[in-house]
């Protein structure tokens, strides 16, 4: 099989570097990926969103299955397109992915589904929205409806911050058109997990459970990011609720979509809060996520391919996934200055190791200059990942192979697991 990965992130990497290792692989290719990824991959000049450009390479260059790693092409209609041409694409559908481009579709989903959240109301306009937070203290989260990179959410503590959130997304239309209509959900407290399923429109191969770390700083300090490091699996989701979020989250989504003439096929990420009362599903996505899917394909054993492909062709009927009971996990080496404006163009030594069984580096933000030199070309430059015997030995792995690729103004958290 020639296999089309799209995308240029870590996670792309990851998901080339376990797709190389499969037997059905006799290409792997993407587009338009980056130095790292070219050492699995044969590269592909064509950008990730370039919807034309990229399925009339598929059609052109025979490719036999497509694996689309970020959320924006999925939106835009790559999956639809690649279907168009009779190509096999792991990734929903435009108006399936609006599960995560939309938060009030996402919302009405869930509602009509029964699938356990926070309640909520949506909003174009500030007087009502504003009101619906005033009855509950404050005690809400602001979230534009669109995409908006992972900035779109603000959590309050009371009601000043709620309205200057409010104000900002529908009066100032800080995120644009992404925050002209806004949820507005009760706050929850507990801790969070992500849960993956690997889907075809009706049935679902569960990853094990993970945690991301979204804030720049170490015990959770500063700003949100796209995420400094992930583990899994994670203490809080052990197999039975794992079972639990299948039943009860990702199978009643698959159903209510396909009952909407929507049919999901690809990753569905359910980003979840563990309250007393149960878990609670705070948003959907329709990929899978980044940094968690650089330690979870860690932690894969068995071939993902036969996987990704029947979740492509509807046809998961008995497929399994053989894992690694090891723990994984994984550190996001960032440039100076991430998540606010980076440095760009920092040489980068030791990334080629050597490391120890069960550590890879990932890459992100990394490019080639005209003779050869690694330098950094992104917020979120690489990252770390290590197996090992229990959490604190694959920390210590991946801790100590970080500590050997060097960049001016190189940072990273170093609780990366110790939740
Ligand atoms: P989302 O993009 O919807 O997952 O929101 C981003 C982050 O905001 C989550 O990872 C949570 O930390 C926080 N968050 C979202 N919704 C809620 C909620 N209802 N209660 C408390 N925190 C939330």
């Amino acid at each position: 099989m020639r296999i089309l990965v799209v995308g240029s992130g870590a996670r792309e990497h990851a998901l080339a570097w376990k797709i190389s290792q499969s037997p059905l692989a006799t290409a792997v290719l993407c587009a338009p990926g980056n130095p790292g990824i070219a050492q699995v991959a044969k590269l592909v000049a064509i950008a990730a969103d370039d919807v034309e450009g990229l399925a009339r390479y598929a059609r052109g260059d025979a490719i036999d299955l497509v694996v689309v790693g970020p959320e924006v092409p999925l939106v835009k209609g790559l999956a639809d397109r690649l279907r168009q041409e009779g190509i096999p694409v792991f990734g929903p559908d435009a108006a399936a992915a609006e599960i995560e481009g939309s938060k009030a579709f996402a919302k009405e989903v869930m509602a009509a589904a029964g699938i356990p959240t926070a309640a909520y109301a949506a909003f174009t306009e500030l007087a009502p929205a504003l009101e619906f937070a005033r009855a509950r203290g404050g005690q809400v989260v602001v979230k534009a409806d669109g995409l908006a990179a992972g900035k779109g959410v603000v959590v309050c503590g009371s009601v000043a911050e709620a309205e200057a959130a409010l104000r900002d997304m529908l009066v100032g239309q800080v995120h644009g058109a992404a925050g002209a209509r806004v949820v507005v959900e009760e706050r929850l407290e507990g801790p969070e997990a992500s849960c993956i399923a690997l889907v075809d429109g009706e049935r679902a191969v569960m990853l094990p459970a993970a945690q991301d770390h979204k804030r720049v700083g170490d015990g959770d300090a500063g700003p949100n990011t796209g995420g400094m490091g992930a583990f899994s699996p994670t203490p809080q989701v052990g197999p039975e609720l794992l079972e639990e979020v299948r039943r009860t989250v990702i199978l009643p989504a698959l159903r209510e979509l396909a009952r909407r003439g929507r049919p999901f096929r690809g990753a569905l990420y359910a980003g979840l809060m563990l309250t007393p009362e149960g878990p609670r599903v705070l948003e959907f996505n329709a990929r899978l996520g980044d940094p968690e899917t650089q330690p979870l394909l860690m932690r894969v054993a068995g071939d993902l391919v036969p996987v990704l492909l029947s979740a492509a062709n509807g046809d998961l009927e008995g497929v399994e996934l053989a894992l690694d009971p090891r723990p994984a996990v994984g550190v996001v080496l960032a440039a100076e200055g991430y998540p606010a404006r980076v440095t760009l163009g920092d040489g980068i030594t030791g990334t080629e190791g050597p490391f120890g069984e069960g550590v890879q580096v990932f890459h992100a933000g990394t490019s080639r200059t005209t003779d050869g030199q690694l330098v950094t070309s992104g917020g979120r430059v690489l990252t770390v990942c290590a197996v090992g015997r229990d959490m604190g030995d694959a920390r210590a792995r991946a801790y100590e192979a970080a500590a050997r690729i060097q960049f001016r103004g190189r940072h990273h958290r170093k609780d990366i697991g110790l939740k």
